[in-house]
């Protein structure tokens, strides 16, 4: 594979490249300031950021380009 370096879309079975990054927080598993990572490309981020809402755990959507730990 030559395209590993490139960031993927986390949707299950998606290979496009990221572009947005959802950071979200599961108050169960992980403590306040911890922050997971979803990346996802234009068509997915509506459907994933959906799903952690939904669970109350979305924290932010952030251009992938602006994105930093
Ligand atoms: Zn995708």
């Amino acid at each position: 594979m030559s395209t590993e370096e490139i960031p993927r879309c986390s949707a299950k079975g998606c290979r496009q490249a990221a572009v947005w990054v959802l950071a979200w927080n599961n108050p169960k598993l992980h403590t306040p300031e911890r922050r997971k990572t979803w990346l996802a490309c234009e068509e997915h981020k509506e459907h994933l950021s959906d799903f952690l809402d939904l669970r109350g755990f979305l924290k932010d959507v952030v251009p992938f380009a602006d994105w930093s730990e």
